[in-house]
């Protein structure tokens, strides 16, 4: 299911709920049952899904409910916040400052999305007065240098990486010795890849980050990964202290769920999602706002 027709379904069993004439048990339940199956077909964890089950029924005692209190909205805003809380971790992510050197290292499974994300989060920033940089860090893939080249020279943000050097660290900590030294504000190191969760990649990626000191580092997730979100989440947390996620490709036919369950397994936040291959395509991530998008 994607994530409109998600938003979709949980609004119209809010509303079948909504049109009934008395609102009792079987009407709360029935329209909890019809969300949870939406969102469990958008694979979010069901460990979440059913807490949130749990919460909405704690919240909504309809015996509790005075006569005079309207159970339509009660029941409508607790779906609405059950929903920001699996989205809002509670803490805000580092936010870098301008004119103030930062390291930004980003990680993600190979095809995630990484190295296009990395750029449109410095094209992002230089838009906004910033002084941006790409460091290269991806000594694993072929090509992984010159598609980074690429994209940081149409954007016109200085890169660096080597063709000849094996070893990422010393690519990680050169370039940004380097960046610190031009007076960047924003260094974004970019790491290696894999096609799946290994263990060589996470050593990889704990070495780069002890090297290095990143001041956030980002986990880049394709929002089509599906139930597999939340376990491999978890890993990369598990890895390296990952402070803020970035959702790809929600413009494709996605199922969106995997966003909720990667803040659960996280604890960061979303800052941004990716909605589509060009440099512009990248919309920061507010919460309420998104839900209720979502919600139509
Ligand atoms: P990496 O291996 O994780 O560095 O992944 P890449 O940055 O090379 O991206 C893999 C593919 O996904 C490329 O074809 C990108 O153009 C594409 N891609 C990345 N982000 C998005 C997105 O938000 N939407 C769409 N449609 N494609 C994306």
């Amino acid at each position: 299911m994607v994530l409109a027709e998600l938003g979709g379904s949980i609004s119209r069993a809010l509303q079948q709920m909504s049109n009934a004439t008395v609102i009792d048990e079987k009407v709360l339940n029935d329209c909890l049952n019809v969300i949870t199956r939406a969102l469990l077909q958008s694979d979010v964890q069901f460990k979440l899904v059913r807490d949130m089950q749990t919460n909405i029924k704690t919240i909504v005692n309809l015996d509790d409910l005075a006569a005079g209190h309207n159970k339509r909205k009660i029941i409508q805003q607790a779906v609405f916040n059950e929903l920001c809380k699996i989205l809002d971790p509670g803490k805000p992510s580092f936010t870098p400052k301008k004119g103030k050197p930062s390291v930004i290292m980003f990680v993600g499974l190979q095809g995630s999305g990484k190295t296009t994300t990395c750029t449109k989060y410095a094209y992002y920033h230089q838009k906004k007065g910033w002084k941006p940089a790409l460091v290269c860090a991806d000594t694993f893939r072929a090509g992984a240098f010159d598609q980074l080249k690429q994209n940081a020279t149409k954007a016109k943000i200085p890169f660096y990486g080597s063709y000849m050097e094996s070893d990422p660290v010393k690519i990680a900590v050169e370039g940004v010795e380097r960046f610190k030294e031009e007076n960047c504000d924003l260094i974004i190191v970019d790491t290696s890849g894999r096609h799946k969760q290994e263990a060589a990649l996470f050593e990889e990626m704990r070495q780069v980050s002890e090297a290095t000191k990143p001041d956030l580092i980002i986990f880049v997730m394709d929002s089509s990964i599906g139930q597999a979100a939340f376990d491999q989440a978890l890993a990369f947390k598990q890895s390296v202290a990952v402070g803020a996620v970035i959702i790809t490709k929600m413009d494709g036919h996605a199922k969106g769920g995997g966003a909720l369950s990667a803040v659960a397994a996280t604890k960061s936040p979303v800052i941004f999602i990716g909605t589509g291959e060009h440099m512009d395509e990248f919309e920061v991530f507010d919460v309420k706002p998104f839900v209720s998008r979502l919600l139509g």
